[in-house]
């Protein structure tokens, strides 16, 4: 399957993002079953901790209008250049809490798509990023 569109959105939501403090943008496109695309950006906060990942920004607005099962998501992120816009030439993977926070509506075969503006893509499936997870399931 070809990822380039979702790529492409989880590059745009990158100027979405409100990351006064670590200036580090993220934006992620969460593909789910129907063929929908979910966006979202990270959103930091004063306190730090109540920081939301932009990974989760998208699974929580999807879960929250009563979608559940997802295919994949593209994942892009990087520093702040010297003009503000996100540079984006390293590959930007999941933080441990958006893994587990997948794995609560993702199959182990769910894919995950790291990606930078050189066009190049690394793809991982849920498994592979965060095996023998914790479920009650
Ligand atoms: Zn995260």
């Amino acid at each position: 399957m070809n990822y380039d569109e979702l790529v492409q959105k989880a590059i745009e939501m990158t100027k979405m993002s409100y990351v006064p403090y670590s200036h580090f943008h993220v934006g992620a496109a969460l593909l789910d079953k129907n063929g929908k695309i979910w966006t979202g950006c990270n959103i930091e906060n004063a306190t730090y901790g109540a920081t939301n990942c932009a990974e989760r920004t998208a699974i929580f607005k999807a879960v929250s209008e009563g979608v559940r099962d997802f295919e994949a998501i593209a994942i892009v992120g990087g520093p702040e250049g010297a003009d503000g816009s996100p540079v984006l030439e390293e590959f930007c993977p999941p933080c441990g809490i958006c893994r587990q926070v997948l794995s609560e509506f993702c199959s182990k075969d769910f894919k995950i798509i790291l990606a930078n503006k050189k066009g190049e893509q690394k793809l991982f499936t849920l498994a592979e990023l965060l095996p023998e997870s914790f479920s009650l399931k």
